[in-house]
């Protein structure tokens, strides 16, 4: 099975999973093949776009980048309302903003040699 299809179908999972935890469900949910970021979200259209490549990281920190976007569905911003909600949902999730941060660069550049542990 391609990488491509295999993130399709971790995604579509999981983004139903966490729908149904965040009391959200996007109208649309696209998967996009970029090098610049890992996901976005407009509320507007109720549109989420998730890169396939953050299925080459562990699964916690491919549920932290669907629960951050399908969370912009209910706060279209950063701020601190919007945090302390992820939270309610994924109450470790600094964890892996913090190794999504150390990691992207190799992730989006396509290696998939990654750190196995998440902090
Ligand atoms: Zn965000």
């Amino acid at each position: 099975m391609s990488k491509l299809i295999e993130a399709h179908r971790i995604i579509k999972e999981r983004v139903l999973i966490y729908a149904e935890k965040v009391g959200e469900y996007p109208r649309k949910v696209l998967i996009k093949d970029v090098k610049s970021r890992w996901g976005s979200c407009s509320s507007r259209t109720r549109t989420v776009n998730i890169n396939w490549r953050i299925t080459l990281a562990p699964l916690e920190i491919v549920d932290y980048l669907i629960v951050h976007e399908l969370s912009h569905l209910k706060h279209p911003n950063h701020s601190r309302e919007f945090w302390s909600f992820v939270s309610t949902i994924l109450p470790d999730y600094k964890k892996s903003k913090k190794w999504l941060r150390k990691n992207q660069e190799q992730l989006l550049n396509g290696s998939i040699k990654i750190d196995a542990a998440a902090d």
